[in-house]
């Protein structure tokens, strides 16, 4: 089809990588894949892929923007843009009414601040500790023999009563856990508490902030709903969701895409 304008975002992150075209004004394809040690072969695999799967060729694409923690390994992207900057503006193209974006990704958490149209006025960022993040949350779920992607459906098995862990160390939290299960406490409260401490770690970020909503979160964790509800008990407020359809982990990739498609008008008129 002629006159339609697609543009591309790359986002490589820590744990996983994404791509989205963006297609005029919605959302045209993505993918999602694991991030490996070898990202600049990884970007252009994830791209292949999502063209293929559309259908879309290379030559249809007008410009492309890597983002991520591994976004200067995007060699064939035009421009790159850090994932504060993907996060705000995936998140608002998507969800017009969201002024704080808590992204929640393998190896940080980042809380962005928009104003009502969209400017970035603030951010903060947890990168230093593993604690509170999809790969600690991982780490845990191997401990107690299941799967990351089970820890939602442990969460809603019961009242919420979450058991309070005070360790602050992954490592020692992973202890505390493992004593629990030995002293036969059920998985339910056990796994409710694990997702209160990232809750705990995620309110006191946003607090730096100043809490305006409408609050939305990104980023793979967001796709936890024992983390989504433990933080909205803690925040006090209801998060906002994405339509039907849009994966909150591809956030990223659709800014860098959105950003690339207006790159491309404000330089092509
Ligand atoms: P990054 O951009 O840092 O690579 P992502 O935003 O892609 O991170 O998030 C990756 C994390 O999301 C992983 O640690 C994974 O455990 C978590 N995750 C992905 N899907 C799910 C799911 N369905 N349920 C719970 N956690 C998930």
């Amino acid at each position: 089809m002629k006159d339609r304008l697609i543009t591309a975002g790359i986002d490589i992150g820590s744990t996983t990588s994404k791509a989205a075209l963006w297609i005029d004004d919605h959302l045209g394809a993505y993918i999602i894949g694991p991030s490996t040690t070898n990202p600049r072969e990884t970007a252009r695999e994830c791209y292949e892929k999502v063209l293929q799967d559309s259908g879309i060729r290379a030559d249809e694409v007008a410009y492309i923007f890597g983002t991520g923690y591994g976004r200067a390994k995007v060699s064939f992207a035009d421009e790159n843009i850090s994932e504060l900057s993907a996060h705000g503006k995936g998140a608002k193209t998507l969800l017009p009414s969201a002024c704080t974006i808590i992204d929640i990704g393998g190896q940080d958490t980042k809380v962005v601040l928009l104003d009502a149209g969209g400017r970035m006025l603030e951010y903060v960022m947890n990168d230093k500790c593993a604690a509170g993040t999809g790969r600690f949350l991982e780490f845990i779920a191997r401990s107690l023999g299941i799967e990351v992607k089970g820890l939602a459906r442990l969460h809603a098995n019961g009242n919420y009563q979450p058991v309070r862990l005070s360790s602050m160390c992954s490592v020692f939290i992973e202890s505390e856990v493992i004593n629990l299960v030995n002293d036969e406490v059920p998985l339910t409260p056990i796994v409710q508490g694990l997702h209160q401490s990232v809750a705990i770690r995620v309110a006191a970020l946003v607090k730096r902030l100043g809490l305006v909503e409408d609050v939305v979160v990104t980023g793979g964790v967001a796709k936890n709903a024992g983390v989504v509800d433990a933080l909205e008990r803690k925040l006090g407020v209801r998060l906002k969701t994405f339509a039907d359809g849009i994966d909150p982990q591809i956030i990223g990739a659709v800014g860098a895409a959105v950003i690339a498609r207006e790159k491309y008008l404000k330089q092509n008129g």
